[in-house]
């Protein structure tokens, strides 16, 4: 006689409550043939995932996370329930990405780069009670297209990291970070600029008040830099050149 584990008959129990024709799994989401996820990874049946998108060994992918397709997700990664994630996004070894989270399409998210939630973290609440979730508040976090997020970096609740941003390895992001802008250090600060291709881009002739212009070595992208927040030149920009111009 088979002596089946506490796990394996509850595994087995739950197969049988979920026929083909039951509810659980018409709501499941479809998985294409093209997703692939390593056995000893962990992923909700309740998470969506798009084409293409590979999910390495023990990573834990959680209910009602939506993930873009051509992602790319490491080994030991955890991601908490409900984060958005777009498509082209690598995550790499060990990171985590906690509830709360929106990460758009391109994104890089360095090894064990940590994206938290809770601004006050208590396990109990001053009577000694243990909270729960109506206990606090999730504080979200945005990282918008194409920004990287380095090595290790943690980037703290109610932060928007901004397009083609760039936060440094081992940087702890406690304020916004501006497109394109390039933080570095505890807190982290904005350091420069930089470009899509991850160059650091270069002040190209005088200033005028707040506004200057700099431009990539490498791919001779025009910026114009108005504050801290930094945009792609336009053909209203007398300052870009002449065959650099690129307009979003
Ligand atoms: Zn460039």
């Amino acid at each position: 006689m088979t002596v089946l584990s506490d796990w394996t008959r509850k595994f087995l129990d739950l197969l049988a409550r979920r026929g083909p024709d039951s509810q659980v799994s018409a709501d499941r989401p479809s998985r294409g043939d093209t997703v692939r996820i390593h056995p000893t990874a962990e992923v909700s049946d309740q998470a969506q995932i798009g084409e293409h998108t590979a999910i390495w060994h023990y990573a834990q992918v959680r209910e009602g996370v939506r993930m873009g397709r051509e992602c790319v997700v490491g080994k030991n990664v955890y991601v908490d329930f409900d984060v958005v994630i777009g498509d082209r996004v690598k995550i790499q070894n060990n990171a985590l990405i906690y509830h709360g989270a929106t990460i758009e399409n391109g994104v890089f998210i360095g090894p064990a780069a940590c994206l938290t939630n809770d601004r006050r973290p208590r396990a109990v609440t001053p009577d000694g009670r243990l909270k729960s979730g109506d206990d606090w508040e999730v504080g979200p976090i945005l990282v918008q297209e194409g920004a990287a997020i380095g090595a290790r970096a943690v980037i703290l609740p109610d932060v928007t990291v901004g397009r083609w941003a760039m936060v440094a390895a081992g940087a702890v992001v406690t304020h916004d970070v501006p497109a394109y802008g390039l933080v570095v250090g505890v807190p982290a600060v904005l350091q420069g600029y930089v470009c899509p291709c991850g160059e650091r881009l270069q002040p190209v002739g005088g200033e005028e008040g707040n506004s200057a212009t700099m431009s990539c070595p490498v791919c001779a992208l025009t910026c114009v830099v108005d504050g801290p927040a930094l945009r792609q030149a336009t053909h209203d920009d007398h300052s870009a050149s002449e065959e650099g111009d690129h307009a979003d």
